[in-house]
């Protein structure tokens, strides 16, 4: 389970990405990448390798703006280590990161082969792509309620929808999440590592809540579609202290 970073807001979203992305490298992995919307339409940018690759992939696209986005590094589970099987994975309106394990990934990819569906990596993410996208008719949080149902195993996932920009959408079932809201945007991430630069002041997702992060807020619900308060947490540390190595960062 590796590096899960998440950004809105008033800020170069790529370069929030690729720094985020950074300070989780420490946890290992074998891949990164980012998607992001770039004039309301999605652009994804993945590799094998260190984020120093990734970022130099992205300095390529330099002329491509944005400001809401989603960044990963993976430590394979399923699938081999490629271009195709890194994160994010896109599915019709539906692209996402992962972190954790669909233990039932191959009974729904079964399902899903018998509407015509058929991934093109080989991870168990994907088919979660699949079948939020399956179950998605322009209302996200239904769709993810929906699938919540069918997914077995521990996840957190952050989601974009192609035809609502600007937004991401965020889960969690036994794979770590903690936010934060400050005057730059809305950040979520795996680790508070990812956080600190923007805000010492946070909440940790609780399990099977949704949180709808855009430009100017947070909204965290239940599976009742109640809007709940998450308890705020606040860390006394800061990046100079976690790298001298004498700080727990792992949420
Ligand atoms: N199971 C997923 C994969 O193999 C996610 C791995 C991770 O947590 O990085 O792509």
């Amino acid at each position: 389970m590796c590096g899960i970073i998440g950004f809105t807001g008033y800020l170069e979203a790529k370069n929030v990405l690729l720094d985020g992305l950074t300070a989780l490298e420490y946890r290992g992995y074998d891949s990164a990448g980012i998607a992001f919307f770039h004039n309301s339409s999605i652009r994804t940018i993945k590799t094998t390798g260190k984020v120093s690759s990734l970022r130099d992939k992205v300095t390529y696209a330099t002329d491509m703006n944005s400001s809401c986005g989603i960044g990963h590094t993976r430590w394979a589970t399923h699938g081999g280590v490629s271009d195709t099987n890194s994160h994010p994975h896109t599915f019709g309106r539906v692209t996402l990161i992962h972190n954790g394990i669909i233990e039932n990934y191959h009974e729904l990819e079964l399902e899903l082969a018998v509407l015509g569906k058929h991934p093109v990596s080989q991870t168990d993410t994907e088919i979660a792509a699949m079948l939020i996208d399956s179950l998605y008719d322009g209302d996200a949080v239904a769709a993810i309620k929906e699938a919540i149902k069918r997914l077995d195993g521990a996840y957190a996932f952050c989601i974009l929808f192609a035809d609502e920009p600007e937004v991401i959408y965020c889960l969690r079932n036994g794979s770590p999440l903690v936010a934060c809201h400050a005057k730059e945007g809305s950040v979520i991430a795996s680790d508070m590592v990812a956080l600190i630069s923007y805000s010492k002041d946070y909440f940790v997702l609780p399990e099977m809540h949704i949180a709808r992060l855009t430009k100017d807020n947070i909204t965290v619900m239940d599976l009742n579609d109640t809007v709940i308060t998450p308890k705020m947490l606040h860390v006394n540390w800061d990046m100079t202290a976690a790298r001298k190595g004498g700080i727990r960062i792992l949420c």
